[in-house]
């Protein structure tokens, strides 16, 4: 791996935002200067295609990614900050698998996300 490869890989590792090629690019010609948005392109392109990284495409029309993780989590996208939420919830897990059984499936897969937006709170604060 070149090391140019190498920062991009530690800061995709590092980041929990789930970034977008831009904001990669931003954070990695930090560290080293040399690195080009095409470089990023590329290199994201080819984690995504060994299998360690993964694209999300949280109805903002940008790529976002993330490293797999160990752990399966959904996601919840708060439609005013375009934050994202990770979350796991036993209870859908179980209801997702009981719906492909039922279905006639094994479950092998899936993918969740959420779209919301903050429940104001009544006294203002
Ligand atoms: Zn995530």
């Amino acid at each position: 791996m070149t090391e140019q490869r190498r920062v991009i890989a530690r800061i995709l590792d590092a980041a929990s935002d789930h970034p977008d090629v831009e904001e990669l690019y931003r954070r990695a010609s930090a560290v080293d200067p040399r690195i080009s948005i095409s470089t990023v392109y590329r290199t994201v392109k080819l984690f995504e295609d060994a299998g360690i990284i993964t694209r999300h495409e949280f109805r903002d029309g940008r790529a976002r990614y993330e490293t797999i993780p160990d752990e399966h989590h959904d996601h919840l996208i708060d439609l005013r900050s375009g934050k994202v939420v990770e979350f796991r919830s036993e209870d859908i897990e179980r209801l997702q698998e009981r719906v492909a059984a039922e279905l006639g499936f094994r479950l092998v897969d899936h993918r969740l996300e959420l779209y919301g937006v903050p429940i104001a709170k009544k006294d203002g604060k």
